[in-house]
């Protein structure tokens, strides 16, 4: 079987995980906790990073860091990963669902002025929703597939409502926006490590920023809220440290990051040019303002296919390919929330194919999926 994406372990994870054993520092202190949190930050160009327990607790905690708080309400694009909107349920508030632009696929800064102008008040210089009279605390963008948002044109509609902005770059690491690295155009970017994702930890996540408190308060809530060496805690904390047996393999992983992404984008362009003369075959977008970190590839088909159906029949061949996110407002817990109109969501993701790009793919696997799926299409 060809895998969609399997973790790349042949670096030095199997050492530094020995080193974990030998040493006994297992648990969620350890030098490689603190190595793998500066260099999640060096590689975003942000000064300051924590790492956490997965990337859905890193959002909860950056989203509690920037002031989230019970019944208030965040922007978010309903195509996401259900885990974006989890998060802001951990904190008792609400997703706020805005579509995407079919130029990115990301969050479309018009649809969320035209939602935020039409739907909500200031008051003394809050900004509330106007029908429920919750406040609208937070801006979500998500980096899909690795494609950073319009952070410009979202970073001054936020600024013009004083709205803290967390980005959900849970599987961009070694993306670019405006031709620099990530960790700068949000209040704080927040990564995933899981083990589909291009850079693995087995499990975890780390938020980063320039803002030194607003890291040390997310550090603090993920830690218990212990103050001091005593068992003295300030707050209603949470466990959700990221662990050096985890930080071990997310250390050797850093080491081959753009090696990764250059991989993950080889995969892009291979589908993209023997792909491409199929009939009712398109790509994953490409825009002049960032360079994706290609986490997934694969294809979007024309409503002529059944997306399904096709991924059935190269099961059949030993090639896994898969659907991709059902938007938030369709499920289940999600169908009552606020939302703008969702036509481009709507129409695209039902018609998604992702195919096998982990970054140890051969070129025989690669030729073996194209004439596949060339047979299967024409
Ligand atoms: C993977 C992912 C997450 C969740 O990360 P976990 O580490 O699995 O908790 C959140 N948002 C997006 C967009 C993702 O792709």
């Amino acid at each position: 079987m060809i895998f969609l994406a399997e973790p790349n372990l042949t670096g030095n994870e199997r050492k530094y995980l020995n080193e974990c054993i030998d040493t006994t520092f297992v648990s969620s202190v350890g030098a490689f906790v603190n190595r793998f949190e500066e260099e999640v930050a060096q590689i975003a160009c942000a000064d300051y990073g924590t790492a956490t327990s997965s990337g859905t607790t890193g959002l909860h905690m950056a989203l509690k860091a920037c002031g989230v708080e019970r019944d208030e309400l965040v922007c978010i694009p309903s195509f996401t990963f259900i885990a974006t909107a989890n998060a802001v349920m951990h904190c008792g508030a609400q997703p706020w669902l805005i579509d995407i632009s079919e130029e990115s696929w990301t969050m479309n800064p018009e649809v969320l002025e035209q939602e935020l102008f039409e739907k909500t008040v200031i008051r003394e210089g809050k900004v509330y929703h106007k029908v429920t009279g919750k406040r609208v605390a937070a801006i979500m963008p998500v980096y899909t597939l690795g494609m950073p948002a319009d952070m410009n044109n979202i970073k001054n509609i936020a600024d013009k409502y004083h709205i803290p902005v967390i980005a959900d770059a849970a599987a961009a690491i070694g993306a670019t926006y405006r031709g620099k690295n990530l960790g700068m155009f949000a209040d704080a970017t927040v990564f995933s490590f899981n083990g589909n994702k291009t850079v693995t930890c087995g499990g975890g996540g780390a938020i980063v920023s320039n803002n030194k408190e607003l890291i040390e308060r997310a550090k603090h809530l993920a830690t218990t809220a212990r103050c001091g060496v005593d068992y003295d805690h300030d707050m209603v904390g949470y466990n959700y440290r990221m662990t050096n047996v985890q930080a071990a393999i997310g250390c050797a992983q850093l080491e081959r990051v753009q090696q990764f992404v250059d991989r993950k984008r080889y995969v892009r362009d291979y589908y993209k040019a023997h792909l491409q003369d199929i009939e009712g075959v398109s790509f994953f977008p490409e825009v002049e303002w960032a360079d994706s970190a290609c986490w997934f590839s694969g294809i979007v088909l024309s409503n002529k296919y059944d997306v399904r159906e096709i991924c059935n029949e190269l099961k059949v061949q030993e090639i896994e390919a898969r659907t991709f996110w059902k938007p938030v407002h369709l499920q289940k817990p999600y169908k009552e929330m606020e939302k703008s109109e969702m036509l481009i969501a709507d129409d695209i993701w039902w018609r998604i194919l992702t195919l096998p790009c982990s970054t140890t793919i051969t070129e025989e696997q690669l030729e073996y999926v194209v004439s596949t799926v060339k047979k299967l299409l024409m």
